[in-house]
């Protein structure tokens, strides 16, 4: 696994790089947002600062979002409310606050790696229930003909909940498929890709809450 590590401040960078190197993965360090959207093709996972010398990092995340499914975790000092929603629905895997732990980083980083292979080596047809289509390849939905377009993760969540759909899936499984452990994973994540996607889909009551338990999609929603 490549990492790209996108960090302005030097000693935060060594101590990143140190860190990922020491798992015997490769790591490379840039300190602007245009040179990460210049390398990022490289690299299997990015990690991204927002307090970046040339643009903001959410905007580094929005055009990347554009061009690249690769997992991408922000890692900041912003820890208010807003940032964190902006940029999990900007399509950000996942959202740490610095100071972080390494050895949690680590572990956010093996799960949002994880959770992708395994989802590419899971998906590999096309679903139908009721007005919903996915094809799981090509990680595109279409309500009623309508493609609607998604975030990384919340495309997840939907092919997971599709997949299901008749059933429920509970809040730990859809936190250990998504994010690679159901003990880890911030529950809030959960909760705002879920908003976003109710959103975006507009099928008041195809997502069900089954309370205290998790969610469902009703096999033949009306
Ligand atoms: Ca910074």
């Amino acid at each position: 696994m490549d990492a790209l590590i996108v960090e302005d401040d030097d000693s935060m960078a060594a101590a990143l790089l140190a860190a990922v190197r020491s798992t015997g993965q490769n790591a490379q360090r840039v300190a602007r947002g245009s040179d990460a959207l210049l390398r990022h093709r490289d690299f299997d996972v990015i990690l991204l600062d927002l307090g970046l010398p040339d643009m903001d990092g959410l905007e580094v995340l929005r055009k990347l979002r554009q061009v690249t499914q690769c997992p991408i975790l922000i890692l900041t000092a912003r820890d208010d409310e807003r940032s964190v929603v902006l940029g999990l629905r900007s399509g950000a895997d996942d959202y740490l606050v610095k100071p972080v732990k390494l050895v949690e980083l680590l572990a956010r980083i093996e799960a949002v790696t994880r959770r992708t292979r395994l989802l590419e080596e899971r998906n590999s047809s096309r679903l139908t229930v009721g007005e919903l289509e996915i094809e799981l390849d090509r990680r595109v939905a279409w309500v009623a003909e309508r493609e609607v377009s998604l975030t990384a993760t919340e495309f997840d969540l939907l092919a997971l909940l599709a997949k299901s759909a008749g059933s429920v899936v509970t809040r730990e499984q859809i936190l250990d498929v998504l994010w690679g452990d159901a003990f880890l994973a911030s529950s809030r994540s959960l909760d705002v890709h879920l908003t976003g996607l109710r959103s975006k889909l507009q099928l008041p009551g195809f997502i069900v809450n089954v309370r205290g338990v998790g969610y469902r999609i009703e096999a033949d929603p009306r």
